[in-house]
């Protein structure tokens, strides 16, 4: 869905909390808080559907974006929609000024979106587990562009070992999915926990680089090494899908993100994998409003 498809099928408020109402509830609203189907939609004049209902069973109210990403707020769902559409088909990330430029919204508001949609991104993602031929890398990011660093968080550190940024750890399977996450550390246990928790490792073949913790893995499965100080590719034996995924990561994070917490890196590594590993999928703006009624 481009933006020209949300605005004609979503033109107001209305077709929008209609639609949610379908994916959630069929064609009879049911209430959320007691399951009763005895409720009375409110009438609010002047202002349109607001899709409040009264339950007369247990006298509370609610709505259809009760406990979901859109809880609770003001800003109109076509902006909501519009915001899933933009982050969705974003190849390299979104900044919240340019998501507040494009959505007519203060910056505020738009990271606010933002961050919901991303939070609901990693929720709804269930465990992937990956199988046939493994690439695994980590890498850093956070803090300000590289340029910008101070001398002591440049120096040597090859690949920013040892420096205050947050570690990534990742595993992609060769023309699959991609699973990516903020490490709690890169010791050879916590790489192997990693691995054999996202990877069938019966079934597959690992690549990695020289790096010392990956040696851990090696009695585990088939283990190819590829040094780089050597070389960086030797046949089909490289780590360039993994490496691609950490430049797209890192390409908008650096451009667009530095100036937020790295507090949030979670947050963004889960979108950049949802992205990725919906890259095929034409109907991901539907699959995500479907999960999003899913509570
Ligand atoms: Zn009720």
């Amino acid at each position: 869905m481009n933006l020209i498809e949300v605005m004609e099928r979503f033109p107001d408020q209305e077709s929008c909390i209609e639609h949610l109402e379908r994916i959630r509830w069929g064609n009879k609203p049911v209430c959320l808080h007691c399951g009763c189907v005895e409720v009375k939609e409110k009438k609010e004049d002047g202002v349109g559907r607001v899709g409040r209902y009264h339950c007369s069973a247990c006298k509370a109210s609610f709505k259809v974006t009760c406990g979901t990403v859109f809880h609770g707020t003001k800003i109109p769902l076509q902006k909501w929609f519009l915001a899933i559409s933009l982050i969705l088909n974003a190849k390299k990330s979104l900044s919240s000024c340019q998501l507040a430029r494009d959505l007519d919204l203060n910056q505020k508001t738009a990271w606010y979106i933002q961050t919901r949609i991303r939070a609901e991104m990693a929720n709804k993602t269930n465990p992937i587990v990956l199988q046939g031929i493994i690439e695994a890398d980590e890498t850093y990011i956070g803090g300000k562009p590289r340029k910008e660093n101070k001398k002591e968080d440049r120096k040597p550190a090859k690949r920013g070992r040892g420096t205050s940024k947050t570690a990534v750890i990742g595993a992609v399977e060769r023309g699959g999915q991609v699973v990516a996450e903020v490490a709690k550390g890169l010791t050879g246990r916590d790489i192997m926990q990693f691995i054999r928790r996202v990877v069938n490792v019966k079934e597959s073949e690992l690549m990695t680089d020289e790096y010392h913790a990956y040696n851990a893995l090696s009695g585990q499965l088939k283990h190819h090494v590829i040094n780089h100080q050597e070389q960086y590719v030797d046949g089909d034996k490289h780590t360039n899908t993994i490496e691609g995924f950490w430049s797209l990561l890192k390409r908008a994070w650096y451009g667009q993100h530095h100036h937020y917490s790295v507090g949030y890196t979670p947050l963004y590594v889960a979108e950049r994998c949802y992205v990725y590993n919906n890259r095929n999928l034409e109907t991901i703006f539907w699959k995500f409003l479907n999960g999003s009624m899913k509570v």
